[in-house]
This record gives C-alpha cells, structure tokens and sequence, in this order.
C-alpha cells in the first residue's frame, strides 16, 4: 500500500466533561479500505467529525493530517475541494432540493457539464430508484433512498478519500447489500475509504484493515482478514 492519505495523532475529543475520544492513533493508506467498528458510543462518529472539523463546541486536541498537510481550520465546504467528501450519519442530503439537484450539488467543484451528466447518468445506473425519482424533493425520500443518494452525491466529486459513516444503519438487508457492493466497487476503482460501521462482518469483509474502538480508545487494529477470525472480535462483534 502507498503513502498516508489519513493520519490521525493523539486525538482526543472531550464534550465537556464527556471524554469521547482518548487519545487515538488511526492512518489510512493510499488506495486502502480501512473500518472502525465498535459498539455504540464508542466514539467513531466524533471521530469522524473531528477529521472534518464538524463538532459541536467541544475540545479537540491532537492532529489530522491529510495528504501530508492540517486539516486544522479547513472549513467543511472546502473539504470537497481537497477532494476529501463524507458520508455523515443520518444521510445530510439536501431535502429541499430534488434528487438530480443533490447530485449537482455534489459536483459543484467540476466545470465540465457533459461530464457531470455523464456522472448522474451513471449514478443512475447503478441506483435505477433514483432516476425514477429524479425529481422528487430529497426529504420525502425512504432512509434507504436517502442513503443511496448521500453515497452517490459524495462521489460526485470524484474523492481521493470517502469517509462513510455507518452507511449500513437503518436499511433492509436487500439494500446493505447493494450499498456494500457499491462501496467495495468504488474502492476497486482505487477511491481510498475510511469506513465507520456497525455491522463488524461486513465492514471487515469488504476492507484492508480494521481498528476497534471501545470507550473512546483503539483496543485493537490488524489486517481485517486476521481480525474476522481474532476469537475476541468475533465474540464481542461478530456474535459468534
Ligand atoms: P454509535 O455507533 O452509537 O453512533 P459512536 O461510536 O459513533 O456510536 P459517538 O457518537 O462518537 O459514538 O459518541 C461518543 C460519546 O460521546 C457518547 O458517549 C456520546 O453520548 C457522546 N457525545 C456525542 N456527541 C455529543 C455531544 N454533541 N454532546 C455531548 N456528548 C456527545
């Protein structure tokens, strides 16, 4: 695997007197499919918020860098520029704005029009229920709808780095599958991903590496091949 695309140092995360994050080291390699599994209240969501600076006022200590530079002080907006986009839980798209509104919105730093078409088009391809509903208003649309959309409106930026935020939650096992499949198809086309989830099995089939997270700390981190078969992730995660 290549350079760091992600690296995570010391960070510690605190809401008060909630200590959310304790001090965690986390990296993520060029072109990896990297998990962070734990159970809930773990502190992988903060986590996450804490890479794209998205929390509530709260204390942060430690470093993110990404691709080599901080991302200290970088307004979200400007995440997508970085090319770093997120999938956030509970979906965020934009509900006042239609289906192929959300993916342009998604695009807003490309200039070349053929090619966002040529992006939706795809897009719709792969999710035919949303080009049924191209113009349907994104808040009137099913969970499961609203998690396609996100997934397809964060790659409309065509990212160096995803950031997926239990992407699994909420939705029937016809579309975890579906949603799984399209995260292991990007990550084939060379996206790197980091991958926050709940549902340890499939996170750890589809990925490179995994770290657990218990209590706001990293308890374990391997190759998520030897992590499926570690005897104490599959009794606390895997319910085996
Ligand atoms: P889940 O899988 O349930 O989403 P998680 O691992 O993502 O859990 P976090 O959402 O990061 O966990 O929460 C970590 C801890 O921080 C929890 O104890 C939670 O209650 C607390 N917490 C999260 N957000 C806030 C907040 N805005 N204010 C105060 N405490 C918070």
């Amino acid at each position: 695997m290549g350079a760091n695309v992600l690296k995570v140092s010391g960070l510690k995360v605190a809401y008060g007197g909630i200590k959310a994050v304790k001090g965690i080291d986390l990296e993520v390699n060029e072109g990896e499919l990297v998990t962070l599994i734990g159970a809930n209240g773990a502190g992988k969501t903060t986590t996450l918020k804490a890479i794209t600076g998205t929390l509530p006022p709260c204390k942060v200590e430690g470093t993110v860098s990404y691709m080599g530079a901080s991302l200290k002080g970088t307004q979200s907006f400007h995440l997508v520029e970085k090319k770093l986009a997120m999938v956030p839980e509970g979906r965020g798209v934009f509900t006042r704005m239609t289906i192929t509104e959300n993916l342009m919105m998604g695009a807003y730093t490309m200039s070349d029009k053929a090619a966002i078409a040529a992006d939706i088009e795809k897009w719709f391809s792969i999710f035919p229920r949303l080009k049924e509903r191209a113009a349907q208003l994104a808040g009137t649309l099913s969970g499961g709808e609203q998690q396609m959309l996100a997934m397809a409106r964060a790659l409309m930026c065509h990212p160096h780095l995803l950031l997926l935020d239990e992407p699994s939650m909420g939705l029937s096992p016809i579309m975890v599958e579906k949603i799984f499949e399209v995260i292991r198809d990007v990550h084939r086309q060379g996206i790197t991903i980091l991958l926050v989830e709940q549902n340890a099995k499939l996170a750890l089939q589809a990925a490179n590496r995994g770290y657990v997270m218990e209590s706001g700390a990293v308890t374990m981190t391997g190759n998520a091949d030897d992590m499926l078969h570690d005897p104490r992730v599959k009794a606390a995660y895997l319910g085996e």
